[in-house]
């Protein structure tokens, strides 16, 4: 290829998905797998992808070629829902949601008012992702502005795409984690006019949910939304039968918890709402006809026994899903291991989620549930180059259970089934390598 820049070349088994999908049965004629494939990239974006034999003479030979034949390469997983201010609490013994919140999560989401301890956690944050190979993430901060700005110069300086916020919160939270409704606007609207579509930065208003804000405050977030219609909404919904409960009492004009957020112009394109395990009739069809999406969180979702979330339903509905690790009260960062959960609880339910399908969730399903699909999610030409190398042998269970495979669907399936970081083999964001597992 000539007049291209910088042009690197990456060889080996490639799985991605084409297109978006619109209902399970039709993921299989989405798939594209080629085995012995050449991916061409140049200023962080895809500019060739086909067979090796096909592609092999578009590399000049000053070219190193990245060789990772046996190694399956994937596009760069998807976290549609995590806070990076709880890492350090994964594993908070006990609790169910509102009890988790006070005990764990506001003491520990307090240190991240100081500038420097939040930088040093959102390094280990970032990296945690990049050595599970998640390659975009929409990420919650703290109250304070300092977590969102520690966290967004972390991603820049590898200009990873990532949506994040600070926290919207005034009320039925410890005082000292506390903003005000117009302390939220300034704080919020600077971080937007700082961050939002820097590079491939993007920015989420983020009302940690409906119990913990004014409705002032929502009001806000509204004006923020109406002012910044690119920007993005992430939030809780329907997570716990508490806190529905504590919602009806606090809103009760509204008629039911999404409601809440419908009324201040919180739902739409681009509102992502995490878990809606237990979500009203009228819920799932207002989630629908606004366009919203929905973070399925599984490892959280058991851990805090919250319930189980209803995948196929979404699919009837026709809602976008993407996956969610939700650390701190789920148990991963690795989207192998939260879809192995994810199967796990559609079995629960009588559903057999598909290797494809849950491949599907996490990567093109996910850039789609984001708005994000025409940037990245799979290997077409133009696409931003995020992408993971996958051993499928990492480990002596896996490579007996790998030579015992016939199909690719069975070798993803076990891979999503026993896989974990170990699984992780090299992470690439923006073309460069940034992950090398040692
Ligand atoms: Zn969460």
């Amino acid at each position: 290829m000539t007049g291209v820049q910088n042009l690197k070349a990456v060889r080996g088994n490639f799985l991605d998905v084409t297109r978006t999908i619109s209902h399970p049965e039709e993921i299989e004629s989405a798939l594209r797998f080629i085995e012995d494939g050449l991916l061409l990239i140049s200023e962080g974006k895809v500019v060739w992808f086909g067979s090796w034999e096909e592609g092999k003479s578009r590399i000049p030979e000053t070219i190193r070629v990245r060789d990772y034949r046996g190694k399956l390469i994937v596009p760069g997983f998807i976290d549609t829902h995590i806070h990076y201010p709880q890492s350090e609490m994964v594993g908070a013994y006990g609790e169910q949601l509102l009890e988790w919140l006070n005990k764990h999560t506001f003491p520990t989401e307090r240190r991240y008012k100081d500038p420097e301890y939040a930088r040093e956690m959102a390094s280990f944050f970032l990296k945690q992702l990049l050595r599970n190979g998640t390659t975009t993430a929409l990420v919650f901060g703290t109250v304070h502005p300092e977590s969102a700005n520690a966290l967004f110069e972390a991603a820049s300086n590898i200009n990873m795409r990532m949506i994040a916020g600070k926290v919207m919160m005034d009320r039925n939270a410890p005082e000292w984690l506390l903003d005000d409704a117009e302390s939220s606007y300034l704080e919020s609207k600077a971080l937007i006019e700082r961050w939002h579509k820097n590079r491939r930065l993007l920015y989420a208003i983020t009302p940690r949910f409906a119990p913990t804000s004014t409705p002032e405050q929502l009001a806000m977030a509204q004006r923020l939304r109406q002012e910044y219609p690119d920007t993005w909404v992430h939030t809780h919904l329907c997570e716990n039968k508490d806190e529905i409960a504590w919602v009806k009492e606090l809103f009760p004009e509204r008629k039911n918890y999404l409601d809440v957020y419908h009324h201040y112009g919180l739902t739409g394109k681009n509102s992502v709402f995490a878990h809606c395990i237990h979500l009203e009739e009228e819920e799932w069809d207002c989630l629908h006809d606004t366009d919203s999406t929905i973070a399925f969180c599984p490892t959280s979702n058991l851990y805090l026994g919250s319930g189980l979330f209803n995948l196929q339903k979404a699919w009837r509905k026709k809602i976008k899903v993407g996956i969610g690790t939700d650390i701190g009260a789920g148990t991963t960062f690795n989207m192998l291991q939260t879809l192995n959960e994810a199967y796990k609880v559609m079995q629960l339910q009588g559903y057999r989620l598909s290797a494809y399908e849950a491949f599907y969730l996490a990567t093109l399903g996910g850039a789609h549930s984001l708005g994000l699909d025409s940037y990245i999610g799979n290997f077409d030409i133009g696409k931003e180059a995020d992408f993971v190398v996958l051993e499928p042998t990492a480990t002596p269970l896996q490579q007996l259970r790998y030579d015992n495979s016939v199909s690719l669907m069975d070798k993803l399936f076990v891979m999503i089934t026993l896989g974990d970081d170990r699984s992780i083999y090299r992470t690439y964001i923006d073309g460069q390598l940034v992950y090398e597992r040692t």
